[in-house]
């Protein structure tokens, strides 16, 4: 409830009836691949939720906004209202939490897969620190022992809810080449980089972004209610990305303005750009499209000519097919930054297919699958870049996740809203399962 949970400490926690439901906080909870695989979403008493107390403490921290009730749904949970995915995030549990964390390249070294976990709110300041600099007030971050700065350039490259054990599994396989090659020289953390609660993908870019959680940043979750202005927000959403940074809480930095002009920066379709030097979304901002980038798709590459694209997954599904003319404009962007006589000192590169090919299909699925191998094709082509203008060995290197995805249950539905309304509690359910009491 609002208010009531206010330390991060879980041993400070009081538990009022009956057993803790989120008193497990493994991080390397079903890890690996074949532990999610033998029990695959499992219910609350057997799951885990790592930094539980943390990560719930933080969503009730901005007043203007915070919901009275937050409602964490079951990873099975079925949203027919919200999509109606095979594959889901949002949940506080580990695995809808977990998105992958590789570190390759210049100051790192070739570790293989360790048994720890970071979280997405040590990004920003492990970026920063790679740059030169330092959050302010920032926390000691888990990553800090894993790599040493002084590369002459850094790449950190997001896809979007990628599930982590399938992506360390396929890329040891053989079937994901260009992560390997990353691999072969660094390091991956077999529990990932465990997003914020709730796991959704604006307010966690934000928070990768800015190396604070949803309730600091404040922009909480994909919809949530500012009160002052008594309005529900969308936050995430294709024809309002390009303005996401209006939605900022007054004095958040993000990491592109904490670097102002001390290094050179881009950042490739990722909404959190304010003060980055080069970015997508203020070209869109520029465009003058009232409905953003979704208003400029005829200007997007083919996605029927891409030769990185699973061409049958483009045919079959509309939201595989536009998440690939947005991947594949990102790959010209990154050859046109990397062309430069001199590439930006820090570039960050938004995928957003991996994300539409794990809603669509559920993890370990074919369509999930083929998202993740054409990631891998582009991201082979930007590291051949790199390796023709021999800053291979200049360049460190980091691949991470906004969150992670797990199998939902079609047999799984049902909300809260009605039961609430029913008792007679007016409720605003935002988010979904932000609830504002009073209607
Ligand atoms: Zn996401």
């Amino acid at each position: 409830m609002n208010g009531a949970p206010t330390s991060e400490d879980s041993d400070s926690w009081v538990t009022l009836a009956g057993r803790n439901p989120v008193g497990n906080e493994d991080a390397l909870f079903a890890i690996p691949l074949a532990a999610a695989l033998a029990d695959p979403s499992p219910p609350n008493e057997r799951n885990a939720y790592p930094f539980a107390a943390a990560r719930l403490a933080q969503a009730f921290l901005d007043p203007a906004r915070a919901p009275d009730l937050a409602v964490v749904p079951t990873p099975r949970h079925f949203r027919p209202d919200h999509g109606g995915h095979l594959g889901e995030h949002g949940s506080l549990d580990a695995v809808q939490s977990r998105g992958p964390l590789i570190l390759s390249g210049a100051g790192v070294d070739a570790r293989g897969v360790l048994p720890r976990a970071a979280r997405i709110i040590d990004v920003a300041p492990t970026l920063a620190r790679l740059c030169g600099t330092q959050l302010p007030g920032r926390r000691a971050s888990g990553l800090d022992e894993l790599v040493t700065p002084g590369a002459r350039h850094v790449v950190a490259l997001l896809w979007d809810g990628v599930n982590c054990s399938d992506l360390l599994d396929l890329a040891g396989a053989g079937e994901l080449p260009h992560v390997a090659r990353l691999l072969g020289r660094g390091l991956a953390l077999a529990g990932g980089v465990v997003a914020e609660f709730p796991s959704v993908t604006l307010a966690n870019h934000t928070s990768a972004l800015t190396g604070v959680g949803p309730g600091v940043h404040s922009i909480l979750a994909n919809e949530f209610v500012d009160r002052p202005t008594n309005r529900t927000v969308f936050a995430n959403d294709e024809t309002t990305w390009h303005r996401a940074c209006d939605l900022l809480r007054p004095g958040v930095p993000t990491l592109w303005e904490l670097l102002g002009a001390s290094r050179s920066t881009a950042c490739v379709n990722e909404p959190v750009d304010r003060g980055a030097d080069y970015s997508t979304l203020a070209l869109v901002r520029g465009s003058g499209s009232g409905s953003g980038a979704a208003g400029l798709r005829h200007m997007l590459p083919d996605p029927r000519q891409d030769r990185h694209a699973d061409q049958h997954w483009v045919a079959a599904d509309a939201g595989y097919a536009w998440s690939a003319q947005v991947d594949a404009l990102g790959l010209v962007q990154m050859h046109q930054l990397w062309d430069e006589a001199e590439p930006p000192y820090l570039t960050w590169w938004n995928v957003v297919g991996t994300d539409a090919g794990h809603h669509a299909g559920g993890p370990y699925s074919m369509q999930a699958r083929a998202a993740m191998r054409d990631a891998d094709r582009r991201l082979g082509e930007l590291l051949d870049v790199i390796d023709a203008r021999r800053l291979s060995d200049n360049t460190t290197i980091m691949l991470l996740s906004d969150h992670g995805s797990e199998a939902t249950d079609p047999a799984c539905q049902g909300s809260w809203s009605e039961a609430l309304e029913h008792a007679g509690v007016p409720v605003r359910d935002a988010g979904p399962g932000f609830l504002y009491f009073g209607g």
